[in-house]
């Protein structure tokens, strides 16, 4: 018997598109976290310390399991606060990896790159002298602001800028309402989840860590589904950064630094090549203001 066999109708093969896998850079601070209010809370040997650094882990999981939710493949998370050795890394979900110990690469962003999708902020403050902002400082208490183009940054503007430079948009943040209220003010659709709101100098009314872990979750999802329209913070270059500190010896010691120059009494001015330059510059600044900074009262 003859059989013929039908030829295959042509099918152009479609092409499927690779899925490429979303990563997620988390920045995970301690300060604004929920009910934290005073400096004794986020020191190591500080009594409350220990309670703290399980709300900071706790926050850090909910925003983990939201941007998993929303589609998250891979996510690094940078234990941003202080010496970098706050979170709890054992009660994690076990797929991330985490960056610890400072000092390291591109501070409170450490490990961002090219290769990221998204950069979320956990536990984050509002900069220095904002009224109702709870220990609001930008990296040391040295400073009273940062400025890059004539635009004031904390620590959150500053980490939006470096994100930023490798393309990556900032499009999650929780902390105090303060510190979400800046960080919509350079990223307008961000999403932002206020844990708490400050009251007096040492003093704010909070979320309970629960309710924080909730909203943080769902917030977490939705900044995921925002990725693709949340442009990147890009600065004009070259950047002239200014740093403004508290006492005058700080920015006489600062000026001595190549290529910084005095601009008055308590500033000096750089202009930074890029981002990575310029927040180069800002952490050699902090750390010559570190030793000016119990000389005397000026
Ligand atoms: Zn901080």
């Amino acid at each position: 018997m003859l059989v013929v066999r039908r030829r295959e109708p042509f099918i152009r093969p479609r092409r499927i598109p690779q899925k490429t896998a979303m990563k997620v850079h988390i920045s995970a601070d301690m300060e604004g976290i929920a009910t934290l209010s005073h400096d004794y809370q986020v020191d190591q040997k500080g009594f409350d310390y220990d309670r703290m650094r399980r709300i900071m882990t706790d926050e850090v999981q909910a925003a983990i399991e939201g941007a998993r939710a929303g589609g998250a493949d891979e996510v690094l998370v940078c234990d941003a606060h202080d010496t970098g050795r706050n979170l709890l890394v054992e009660l994690l979900d076990e797929e991330v990896e985490v960056i610890q110990g400072a000092p390291y690469e591109l501070g409170m962003m450490s490990g961002i790159s090219k290769g990221f999708d998204a950069a979320f902020q956990v536990g984050y403050h509002a900069m220095r002298h904002t009224h109702a902002g709870v220990l609001g400082h930008t990296y040391t208490y040295t400073i009273a602001a940062l400025r890059m183009n004539g635009r004031v940054l904390g620590e959150s503007g500053l980490g939006a800028v470096l994100a930023g430079h490798f393309g990556v948009p900032l499009v999650f943040v929780s902390g105090d309402l303060h510190a979400v209220n800046q960080a919509r003010s350079l990223v307008k659709d961000i999403v932002g989840v206020p844990t708490k709101e400050g009251i007096g100098v040492y003093g704010v009314r909070s979320l309970t860590p629960k309710k924080a872990c909730d909203l943080i979750r769902k917030g977490a999802k939705e900044a995921i589904s925002r990725v693709k329209d949340i442009p990147p913070v890009t600065l004009k270059k070259p950047i002239q950064m200014e740093v403004e500190f508290v006492k005058p010896l700080m920015a006489e010691y600062a000026s001595k630094i190549p290529l910084v120059k005095r601009k008055d009494v308590k500033s000096v001015a750089y202009k930074a090549k890029d981002a990575i330059d310029a927040f180069r510059a800002f952490e050699v600044m902090i750390m010559v203001a570190r030793s000016a900074k119990d000389e005397g009262e000026l």
